[in-house]
């Protein structure tokens, strides 16, 4: 999932002025119209701190990144991401296609130039979910897909109103469902990771109003006005309940399992849970508003926590991620942010970096 920027134009940015006089705060707002009519969506601060500004060209350490997804589409463009990788130091790329039958075969044969370079991953057939005989047919199409190369499942999502990403989707059926129990014991004994997006940031259930702190982005993604969805709350029930009765299939739980609000909550079900693993991708922006406390958080699950981005595949992308990991840098404003507010770099230590970026990944690859 990428982020966007959010258009609202009614939404009027008050900038408070503060002045050591009454008479001189009137003035700047007669001399100042701006404060009155800029709007939100055109506020784009530059950072004038005088801070040190690093270049991370490559990573310090080799890279398995486990979120991307189908972004060359022909085999000329992913000769040029296979580039792009050996420049920043990407190993290996994990393709979330969710795809399956024959969308999935055309992308591993797509992929196939560079075989130790990508790694496939799959989709659920859910076409047959109101029907007795779906564990059946999706097994059928997951073992005929691991045949073709897939090397995992996903990325499924769940925002609150049942599967989808793979087509068609499976409204209603969350991954609690009795129904998937026979799919994720399968997705086990095949040897197969599953990459899990449950809910989605805290903010874009939260109401659309000037309180709301995360709205530059939630905005484009907001779920406070969906019918019938279950709220993030709910969807960390579901997916303590689908860790909880399929102890044998390891889930990855996607952009830090959408808590980067409360890492508490990501916490405890990693102290409970063995076959939980989080993703970082996606969530640059979210953890970097909270540089110590990410930090704690990197360090306290260093062997649970993989690398990923989900943002395309431009070097400025990848050297923007290891930039907010391995340097101390502060007060940033970035591409790839939609959010108001600045990053902080997260400076993290070498052996944590070093699980993060590759070993972690490496432990619960099939294959690998
Ligand atoms: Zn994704």
């Amino acid at each position: 999932m990428k982020k966007g920027t959010p258009i609202f134009g009614s939404m009027i940015l008050v900038i408070l002025i503060t002045a050591c006089s009454g008479d001189v705060k009137n003035q700047e707002k007669e001399d100042s119209p701006i404060t009155e009519t800029l709007l939100l969506k055109n506020f784009k601060p530059r950072s004038i701190y005088n801070l040190t500004e690093t270049l991370v060209e490559k990573a310090k350490y080799p890279i398995i990144d486990m979120h991307s997804h189908v972004y060359a589409k022909n085999s000329d463009e992913v000769s040029q991401w296979v580039e792009t990788m050996d420049a920043v130091g990407i190993e290996k790329t994990v393709i979330l296609s969710h795809l399956h039958g024959p969308d999935f075969d055309s992308v591993v044969d797509m992929y196939s130039g560079y075989p130790d370079r990508f790694d496939i991953w799959c989709g659920i057939d859910y076409s047959a979910c109101e029907t007795d005989s779906f564990h059946r047919t999706a097994i059928a199409e997951l073992k005929r897909c691991v045949e073709k190369g897939a090397k995992g499942v996903g990325e499924l999502g769940d925002k609150g109103k049942g599967l989808f990403y793979s087509k068609p989707p499976a409204w209603g059926m969350h991954p609690d469902d009795d129904r998937m129990v026979a799919i994720w014991r399968a997705v086990a004994e095949l040897g197969l990771p599953v990459n899990l997006h449950v809910a989605d940031p805290k903010w874009m259930y939260e109401k659309m109003d000037s309180t709301n702190d995360g709205m530059m982005n939630a905005f484009k993604w907001r779920l406070d006005n969906q019918e019938g969805i279950r709220d993030h709350g709910e969807m960390m029930d579901i997916l303590e309940r689908t860790l909880q009765k399929n102890p044998n299939t390891t889930f990855v739980a996607c952009h830090f399992a959408n808590c980067s609000y409360d890492l508490s909550i990501a916490g405890r079900l990693l102290d409970t849970y063995p076959n939980l693993y989080l993703d970082n991708s996606a969530r640059y922006a979210e953890v970097s508003a909270i540089p110590r406390a990410a930090g704690k958080f990197y360090t306290a699950y260093q062997d649970r926590i993989l690398y990923g981005t989900d943002m395309g595949r431009s070097l400025n992308m990848y050297r923007m991620t290891f930039r907010l990991m391995e340097t101390a840098d502060e007060h940033l404003y970035l591409p790839y942010n939609s959010y108001h507010w600045p990053l902080h770099a997260l400076d993290l230590p070498d052996e944590v970096l070093e699980k993060v970026y590759r070993k972690n990944a490496a432990k619960i690859m099939r294959d690998s």
